[in-house]
């Protein structure tokens, strides 16, 4: 028999495909079957060519909400299966992986419906899901993605609930992560280590409970756990501050409806559009006047941000609906560590909580909690994680070589990329710990288990010292046929928001980052290069200045401000009657006074450090407790009416801020200090962009700055930042794969 086969690619896993195919199918009384494999969905049709091209136009006009089509391509063949109607039949499994993974998704309204209508079965179930929502790349082991290759594996579907999954007309058709009160994960309580004999409803109600009463709460979602508490009780968050060993550092926020947001934060349209994605991301916003009624103030403490989500799993919905305030909900983890995603690692965190409310549907693939800001109509993606990633990218070119992008050092990625098929990791985080380089090597083994993947080459960043850049080492030491390229980081910045906004031609690309390691060895973050995808040269950067002590000065301001006081008055800048210099005891002065001496500190033309440098020197900030904090105090202290900028000069390359600095001096006010800032950063850009006129491209950490930013889409509105993708170190491993794909492509 002839039939016609369609061979769908894209994310059509996990998402009802195959029973909304089922439905066209029979709406138009069809006769075939539709089968998932490693590489998409496959349909068969025993029809004509016409009926079959009727049957594509629905699909693509009548698509289900979460799928997407990536290539539809129609053939025909020969069959020896006679269809006397159509079926959807089993998985088959193939060597080649095409499909994408599907994505972790927030409960749907109808299931919200259910979950709170006292008639249905699963009326308050916290694990309530169906085709359209729910948990999906948390959850899963290898493709195809059906229940037996995920972690649902070990519940067996009750009678009822395999009704509704084995019909075809039901809204839980082939939901993989169905289950109810009989037959699907349930919650279990402890008191440290002691387990509650508690009903499952009673769980809930004395959770909440416990939080009005001031309590922290271990709280397991779908990517890991939270700590939670009550957001407006000081004690408690400072206790969860002191406990977790965070001092500043602001506290994301979760709260029940868009109405609760309005009551702390100021909200606009694409704001709030966001907020409500099924994606649920964290999403920076600005505080409102009245935040204060209702919000700790050690939540995000001496800024004027504050991340907030709203609830994405049922759990979560019976919790704030029941509480009726906004949580803090933040990442269990300790300090530099990945999330906590299972129970033994979170009992490791038992001084910090006090109760955990804990479930049996095991977390296979850990993620965080994405976070994102709108500024000037635009989205900025600050971390993509849960429900964004891993990101599947469309390569303009095929790659020739299988690879294996190992991003950076700090919030680093991954990436692979095969064809024309790339996938981004979900953010891994900072590579300072044994648990965090064990998290990197799970992502990596994780992507190619799953995609079956065995890379040809490897790219990483330049720095010797990055564990990135080890871990790519020891990887050729032990497969001798891998190439290994490695590439600037600044770069690398620039090729990744080159390649995601597919620029291929010549430009000005303008890298303000923390610091990464230069071609002279020196740590750079002040760049300006003309480059396309093969070579840049760098045109403009920093004077450089001495990171007295290293790795030290990077958390202190005041160590940055000395080092440019000593460059421009040597030793008499001790003596100065200065906040800067009075940050440190008279010996300490001594001390870096000496060190500045030997000329021994690296040296750095970092823009990330210049913010530190006016932190100190305007008395705001001497010591950072986080990476970023200076750039958020600096911007509640900016002045929109202040337009005045420093004067600058270039000199061999070297944009002088010692010059900038002598004014800084000259004046008192912090205000104002700060505010010529920021206008004299938007001027030095301006002054190289008009002296080169090419395309503007921005990429790097300091570019999360949301006064930097406005500042300059409203005096260059062409400039070019990333749309789908951070522009901090996250995105180091896209630029990387870039670089791979453009190199191929060289004669
Ligand atoms: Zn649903
Ligand atoms: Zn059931």
């Amino acid at each position: 028999v002839k039939v016609y086969q369609l061979e769908v690619k894209g994310v059509v896993q996990g998402v009802g495909f195959r029973p909304f195919i089922y439905r066209i199918a029979q709406a138009m009384a069809m006769r075939g079957e539709v089968y998932n494999d490693s590489r998409g969905v496959y349909i068969r049709l025993a029809a004509s060519k016409d009926r079959v091209e009727q049957f594509m136009h629905r699909v693509t006009s009548e698509l289900p909400p979460l799928a997407h089509i990536d290539e539809m391509t129609l053939s025909s063949c020969e069959s020896s299966a006679i269809y006397s109607e159509f079926t959807i039949t089993q998985s088959r499994k193939n060597d080649a992986v095409s499909v994408r993974l599907p994505l972790d998704v927030s409960i749907c309204e109808q299931c919200t419906h259910e979950l709170f209508d006292p008639h249905d079965r699963r009326y308050r179930y916290p694990f309530i899901t169906c085709t359209n929502c729910g948990p999906r790349y948390s959850i899963i082991k290898r493709f195809p993605y059906d229940r037996s290759n995920t972690s649902m594996d070990t519940f067996v579907m009750c009678e009822a609930c395999t009704a509704e999954y084995t019909n075809p007309l039901d809204r839980r058709y082939h939901a993989e992560p169905i289950g109810c009160f009989a037959c699907g994960p349930k919650l279990s309580m402890f008191q440290k280590e002691t387990p509650l004999a508690l009903e499952q409803h009673a769980m809930i109600d004395q959770a909440v409970a416990l939080l009005k009463e001031g309590k922290i709460i271990a709280l397991k979602g779908v990517g890991g756990y939270h700590l939670v508490c009550d957001a407006a009780d000081d004690e408690a968050v400072k206790s969860m501050r002191i406990k977790k060993k965070r001092p500043a550092k602001p506290f994301a926020l979760m709260v029940q409806n868009m109405e609760k947001v309005q009551l702390l934060a100021k909200v606009n349209d694409q704001e709030r559009r966001a907020l409500s994605s099924n994606k649920r991301p964290i999403v920076l916003l600005k505080k409102s006047a009245t935040s204060h009624q209702v919000l700790s103030r050690y939540v995000a403490p001496e800024i004027d941000q504050v991340g907030v989500m709203l609830p994405y799993t049922p759990l979560h919905y019976l919790i704030v609906e029941a509480f009726g305030g906004a949580i803090v909900a933040t990442s269990a983890n300790i300090s530099g560590d990945p999330i906590c995603s299972t129970i033994e690692e979170v009992m490791q965190l038992s001084d910090v909580w006090d109760y955990c409310l804990d479930h049996d549907r095991e977390i296979v693939n850990s993620c965080d909690d994405s976070i994102l800001f709108v500024e000037n109509d635009q989205t900025f993606i600050v971390r993509d994680s849960r429900g964004s990633a891993p990101k599947a990218s469309l390569l303009e070119q095929e790659i020739s070589k299988k690879t294996l992008a190992l991003g950076a050092n700090q919030k680093t990625t991954v990436m692979i990329a095969e064809d024309k098929l790339g996938i981004l990791s979900p953010y891994i985080g900072d590579l300072g710990s044994i648990k965090s380089l064990e998290h990197y090597d799970a992502t990596i083994k994780t992507l190619k288990r799953v995609y079956d993947f065995e890379p040809e080459r490897l790219v990483c960043d330049r720095h010797p010292h990055y564990e990135s850049t080890k871990y790519a080492q020891a990887l050729i030491k032990k497969h001798t046929h891998l190439e290994l390229m490695q590439l600037q980081h600044h770069y690398a910045h620039i090729l990744s928001v080159m390649g995601e906004r597919s620029i291929d031609e010549r430009v000005l690309g303008v890298s303000f980052d923390g610091t990464g390691y230069g071609d002279d060895g020196m740590l750079w973050g002040g760049e300006f290069f003309i480059c396309d995808r093969h070579s840049y040269e760098r045109i403009a950067h920093f004077k450089y200045f001495q990171l007295l002590g290293g790795e030290q000065a990077i958390k202190e301001p005041r160590r940055i401000a000395l080092s440019f006081l000593l460059e421009l008055y040597g030793e008499d800048a001790l003596e100065m009657d200065h906040a800067a210099v009075h940050a440190f005891a008279p010996w300490e002065r001594k001390a870096l006074y000496r060190l500045w001496l030997t000329k021994s500190s690296v040296q750095s033309s970092s823009c990330g450090r210049l913010f530190d440098l006016v932190a100190s020197l305007t008395d705001t900030l001497q010591l950072t407790t986080y990476e970023g904090e200076s750039g958020l105090r600096l911007e509640t202290l900016y002045d929109a009416s202040i337009t005045e900028s420093y004067a600058f000069s270039i000199e061999d390359q070297a944009i002088n801020f010692f010059k900038v600095v002598e004014q800084m001096l000259e004046e008192s006010d912090p205000v104002t200090i700060v505010s010529k800032f920021f206008n004299t950063l938007v001027a030095i850009i301006e002054a190289l962009q008009r002296q080169y006129d090419l395309p503007l491209v921005a990429g790097g950490g300091v570019f999360q700055n949301r006064t930097l930013i406005r500042l300059l889409m409203h005096k260059m509105p062409h400039i070019i930042f990333p749309k789908d993708l951070p522009c901090n170190d996250s995105a180091i491993a896209y630029g990387q794969l870039i670089y791979s794909a453009s190199s191929s492509a060289k004669k």
